[in-house]
């Protein structure tokens, strides 16, 4: 609504107990960089990076690469922004790393995988992102989009360990990482659940198919038992859990999330005003009770409806 599109977000993050939740902001490319520094996000939770060149059929160069990833660096001096390795595949074909013949492109060489096939791209983006990293001002962690083994991880953080990129992480988007969480934790710095793909595989539904949106659904109670599942590993290896799917963005869920551990939610900067809001008036105690109850659901519709009816604030949002 309106309404909500207008709340203005003061640039923190916290539960109506002080419990600090950092409010970060997604973004693709430059321009969506500016609006996400003017919004007031705290730092950057996912850059796209896959988004700065879906045009291209040829690799970028190293320092054109290099040039976009500043341009969207310097506008957070002093900030997180977590750059996001090339995420291509499925919805987001690059050539220049991708097979369009693949029968069933979600499943298959992509997001991290492509490094097996053309792991020069790899290397150059990371050559990139450090060059880049050098040059700006901002905290730069780095994340690979599609884990789904502890080997995987070990892998892509001796990489970047080698490029002197010092903190790496994985995205928990494969329902594997999910439940491997404590061993991948072990080794990565840091996780943050892509929900969007995260339910797309726990429940085995294209996440572009309209017609299955109801099975696509991040209130799903087994998306919510992932989500914790990650969380517990994250506990366990004292590593923090972020969420940067669309989940991050519906303020009900945020208080979800929020009560089963997550640390840091990431969004679309618009959604940042309505999240903090509900955050605000809402405590600790309280966030980790709606989430058991929305994990004990046995229907989204059911998860949902309970959150709902214990946040009357959620009323006052309009
Ligand atoms: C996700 O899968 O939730 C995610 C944040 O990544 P993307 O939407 O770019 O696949
Ligand atoms: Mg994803």
């Amino acid at each position: 609504t309106s309404a909500a599109a207008s709340r203005t977000f003061d640039g923190h993050g916290r539960t109506a107990d002080g419990q600090e939740i950092e409010l970060l902001a997604n973004v693709g490319d430059p321009a969506g960089a500016r609006v996400a520094a003017e919004s007031g996000a705290q730092g950057v939770g996912l850059f796209r990076t896959e988004f700065c060149f879906l045009d291209r059929t040829e690799e970028p160069s190293v320092e054109e690469q290099a040039a976009a990833y500043r341009s969207v660096l310097e506008q957070f001096p002093g900030k997180k922004v977590v750059v996001r390795t090339l995420d291509a595949g499925a919805d987001k074909p690059l050539p220049f790393v991708t097979d369009a013949e693949e029968a069933n492109p979600a499943l298959g060489v992509r997001g991290l995988r492509t490094a097996r096939r053309a792991p020069e791209v790899l290397e150059n983006q990371l050559s990139a992102i450090a060059r880049a990293a050098g040059e700006a001002g901002a905290e730069v962690w780095v994340m690979a989009p599609m884990v789904a083994t502890v080997a995987e991880t070990e892998e892509f953080v001796a990489a970047c360990g080698r490029h002197g990129l010092g903190t790496a992480g994985v995205m928990v988007e494969v329902p594997s990482a999910a439940l491997l969480a404590g061993p991948i934790l072990a080794r990565a710095d840091f996780a943050s659940i892509g929900t969007n793909d995260l339910t797309q595989y726990a429940m085995a539904a294209d996440r572009v198919l309209g017609s299955l949106a109801e099975l696509s659904d991040p209130w799903q109670p087994a998306v919510l038992r992932l989500v914790e599942a990650t969380c517990l590993g994250g506990a366990q290896q004292s590593r923090p859990v972020g969420v940067c799917g669309e989940a991050a963005a519906d303020p009900a869920l945020a208080v979800v999330l929020v009560g089963l551990g997550v640390t840091s939610l990431s969004m679309t900067p618009r959604a940042l005003g309505d999240v903090a809001a509900v955050l605000a008036a809402t405590d600790l105690a309280t966030c980790r009770s709606v989430s058991r109850l929305a994990v004990d659901a046995e229907s989204a519709a059911d998860a949902r409806a309970v959150v709902r009816e214990k946040l009357p604030v959620l009323a006052d949002l309009g």
